[in-house]
């Protein structure tokens, strides 16, 4: 009886009033080591499983019963260790959206890449486009590369999937290799060496009806985000499909792939892509095509 009725009520007055006390907690301990061996651990116990359970987790603190058995304290305590696990493992889907920022780290080592935009750069400062351009009734690509920043002539390039690289094709007409080599990393940007051969062709004018729209998405008509979907971190590129950013195409990350997809078109089995490069000096989006088959979705800001 004197466990249940002084002892216990004795310790948690204690360790209620943290820096008091001092008298009763002198007065405990010259108490438990007057005590025969076994009892003393008895008490010793009482007071680990007392002084262990944090005090906001203890229900008993703000309840106090007169009638606990130390097996009573046994359950409750087995009780909060129960509901200490639950909510660490709940953490994840519930409570991550209000303290996502300590948070990352267990989630993803990797996720110091999320926080940034990509922000890749080129060799050099070159003036240079990315087009699409009609060829046998289909859409394909090109680079054009401009002599100067007056946008009056220009190399056209094409792109050589097995050496990852952009081939001139009037140089290539006269057997010569002249290649602007793309690096895709890991972050899905792409940079562009400009630092190849001279070119032994003469460049086109620059006519932009030759071609179709640019691929290029300028900003501010992107908007590079993360999205907290089942406990997980989602890095999320959308594209505006107006001018007023009422409407959008949502891009998730491929990370096999290396690039950012439309959602919706993948869904049904098409790919449009898409990457962050270094266009005129600022981060800019490429596309590999414009034409989704989906329906741009009505943007819905972050409330992250
Ligand atoms: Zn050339
Ligand atoms: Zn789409």
């Amino acid at each position: 009886m004197f466990k249940v009725d002084f002892y216990v009520p004795l310790i948690k007055a204690v360790r209620s009033g943290i820096n008091g006390h001092q008298k009763l907690k002198a007065l405990i301990l010259s108490f438990i080591n007057s005590l025969e061996i076994d009892e003393r651990l008895c008490y010793l116990n009482i007071l680990a499983n007392i002084t262990l359970v944090p005090a906001a987790a203890d229900p008993s603190t703000s309840t106090p019963k007169t009638n606990l058995s130390s097996s009573g304290i046994a359950r409750s305590r087995k009780r909060i260790v129960k509901n200490v696990k639950q909510e660490e493992d709940e953490t994840p889907l519930k409570n991550l959206k209000l303290s996502y920022p300590a948070e990352t780290s267990s989630i993803d080592s990797s996720l110091s890449l999320f926080d940034q935009q990509p922000s890749p750069q080129n060799s050099s400062d070159v003036n240079f486009d990315i087009v699409e351009y009609s060829h046998n009734g289909k859409l394909d690509r090109k680079l054009l590369v401009f002599t100067s920043n007056d946008q009056q002539q220009c190399y056209e390039f094409l792109f050589n999937r097995i050496k990852c690289c952009y081939r001139c094709i009037k140089c290539l007409a006269q057997k010569k290799h002249t290649d602007i080599k793309a690096t895709i990393h890991d972050d899905g940007s792409k940079t562009f060496d400009f630092n190849g051969e001279e070119h032994v062709c003469e460049p086109y004018y620059y006519v932009p009806e030759s071609y179709e729209s640019s691929l290029i998405i300028k900003s501010p008509n992107f908007l590079y985000t993360k999205r907290l979907n089942n406990g997980k971190m989602f890095r999320v590129l959308i594209i505006f499909a107006d001018e007023e950013k009422n409407m959008c195409y949502q891009f998730g990350f491929d990370s096999y792939e290396k690039h950012f997809t439309c959602h919706r078109c993948k869904r049904q089995k098409r790919t449009v892509m898409a990457r962050f490069i270094q266009h005129n000096g600022e981060t800019s989006i490429e596309l590999n095509s414009l034409q989704h088959i989906c329906e741009p979705q009505k943007y819905i800001p972050d409330t992250l």
